[in-house]
């Protein structure tokens, strides 16, 4: 029997990070202030050091980020990380691949959409809606089973399951991943040569 493998989506499949700073840059770059948002110094789940005039100019910035989350932009932006697709098409073989996301009521329909057209080797999908969510919000699925395997970039869903092989995804050290001492993932070619 195969062995089911759960996997976040946003920043552990795909770039979201980079999909999200490349809105910013186009909405903001002919502001006064504006410097060039570079994904790979995201820090925060609001963005708030590297989509600083979002938080000078918008009364409600988290709220237009999580609008960011839900654009046509967003969809059109998104990447996978390199060789995630390559080594999902491969894990499906070998694993009941699961993909586990936290969404909002505007992102959520577009999300799976997005997943059947671009991996539509993956059956299963787990939306979890929290509108108040932080970028976390796994808590409500310890129906993982504990012979399973988890990988998330957020330290905080990977402990809020009862999955017994936990992976942290981490590209680069944010505000909210370093509460990790379990084994950690940095690129789509390690999990490869780990699970496959
Ligand atoms: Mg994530």
């Amino acid at each position: 029997m195969k062995k089911d493998l759960y996997i976040d989506f946003d920043s552990t499949i795909v770039n979201s990070d980079k999909a999200i700073t490349k809105i910013y840059n186009n909405k903001y770059k002919d502001y006064e202030g504006f410097e060039l948002a570079i994904w790979q110094d995201h820090k925060n789940w609001a963005y708030k050091e590297i989509c600083p005039l979002v938080h000078i100019h918008e009364e409600h910035p988290s709220e237009v980020i999580k609008d960011y989350f839900s654009s046509n932009e967003f969809f059109e932006y998104l990447e996978f990380y390199e060789n995630a697709k390559d080594v999902i098409k491969e894990l499906v073989n070998k694993y009941n691949v699961i993909i586990c996301t936290s969404a909002f009521p505007m992102n959520a329909a577009r999300k799976v959409l997005w997943i059947e057209e671009h991996i539509p080797e993956i059956d299963e999908i787990i939306v979890l809606i929290n509108k108040s969510s932080h970028g976390y919000g796994k808590a409500r699925v310890p129906m993982m089973e504990e012979d399973s395997i988890f990988i998330d970039d957020h330290p905080q869903n990977l402990y809020s399951t009862k999955a017994s092989s936990k992976y942290l995804f981490k590209l680069s050290s944010t505000d909210y991943n370093n509460n990790w001492d379990g084994p950690i993932f940095s690129s789509w070619k390690q999990i490869g040569q780990t699970l496959l």
